[in-house]
């Protein structure tokens, strides 16, 4: 967050800053006392190298962090912030359960929320209930995770046969986002992109989208493939990292990615090629903590000591120690997949 801020505050130098709609977040993982809001605040500002942000959320809540908003009477300091000028709108992002979404919607006259939403999340945490909710309510809903930590780009070869015969001819990613696109409940979606050509793809569908702009043939075609996710993704880890660094050096993400292309039923040659890659990147992975690599956090599933540190950190609510046990189980001792796993983290989507 710290280090985006200054980048991002260099990058809207030289009159970019009036272009664009500027949201930053107070992380709520490290606010403590009523005065960390204004120190957070101030440093982003500094950080941002501006006057104001027109949206400011609060990071991420759940039913615990919402306490503390409460507890330090936050919605004051925002209030005054909003008053001087320094903040033009008002948000959360969420994390949580249905039930906690609502309460969080009904506490105030909230201007945005920001929540996880992809086809293949439609009862997941805010879910679609919970999107129509703020919705009515006039609450601009952003969404984040549009590809779920990058899983929709990659359908299993099943499923990808089926976006493949379709006679759209999207790609993968453009199935995700006109998916979302279409809604008229959706104001933004938000897709991280890490190269050039991601950026102009996204434009490039972007360009095509619209309100209902989905056929029903192709809405019929995304819902065909759900179920084949469902059972293909072992961990529903959308590759955060908030969960990092683990103090012994487990890629905790890194693990579950694995596992999750390993159980990949192969459709051709390309496939079964990637399925032993996979195989080969379990066994290149740190296997005892004096061979973790300390810049990058390369620790197999077996080096987890289940300190439990990470749990409580993950969005997704997922006991990564339990889960990285049946990595090791799956990836290390070569256990067959439906076996260990018993559809429990499927059944969770
Ligand atoms: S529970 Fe395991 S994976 Fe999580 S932080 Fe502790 S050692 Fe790392
Ligand atoms: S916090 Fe949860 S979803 Fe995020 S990378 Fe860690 S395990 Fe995956």
């Amino acid at each position: 967050m710290g280090a985006s801020e200054r980048i991002l505050g260099k990058a809207l130098q030289d009159g970019y800053r009036e272009k664009v709609f500027l949201v930053t977040k107070l992380p709520m993982f490290l606010v403590n006392k009523k005065e960390d809001f204004n120190r957070f605040f101030d440093a982003q500002l500094e950080r941002l190298q501006t006057d104001y942000v027109d949206c400011y959320l609060f990071h991420g809540l759940s039913e615990g962090s919402f306490n503390k908003i409460e507890k330090f009477k936050f919605i004051e300091d925002m209030e005054r912030e909003k008053t001087a000028g320094r903040i033009r709108h008002m948000g959360f992002s969420f994390h949580d359960t249905l039930p906690v979404f609502k309460k969080i919607v009904d506490y105030y006259d909230w201007d945005l929320t920001q929540i996880q939403y992809n086809y293949l999340d439609t009862t997941v945490q805010a879910g679609h209930e919970g999107l129509l909710y703020a919705a009515e309510k006039g609450i601009a809903v952003t969404v984040m995770e549009p590809l779920k930590g990058g899983m929709l780009a990659n359908p299993p070869a099943e499923a990808r046969e089926i976006l493949d015969a379709s006679p759209g001819k999207r790609s993968p990613v453009d199935w995700a986002l006109q998916y979302l696109w279409n809604l008229p409940e959706v104001s933004v979606v938000l897709s991280g992109m890490s190269s050039m050509e991601q950026l102009e793809q996204n434009i490039e569908s972007a360009e095509e989208s619209g309100i209902g702009k989905l056929t029903t043939e192709e809405n019929k075609t995304i819902e065909s493939i759900i179920s084949i996710y469902r059972e293909r993704i072992l961990v529903p880890c959308t590759a955060c990292k908030y969960c990092m660094p683990c103090p012994v050096g487990v890629d905790i993400p890194g693990n579950f990615a694995i596992v999750n292309a390993a159980n990949n039923k192969p459709a051709n040659m390309m496939d079964r090629g990637l399925k032993l890659r996979n195989k080969l990147l379990y066994r290149r992975m740190a296997g005892s903590i004096d061979k973790v690599n300390k810049e990058v956090l390369n620790g197999k599933a077996s080096l987890c000591i289940e300190c439990g540190k990470c749990v409580p950190l993950c969005p997704q609510g997922i006991d990564i120690p339990e889960e990285l046990k049946k990595v090791h189980q799956v990836m290390g001792k070569h256990r067959k997949p439906a076996e260990v796993f018993k559809k429990t983290q499927a059944e969770k989507l």
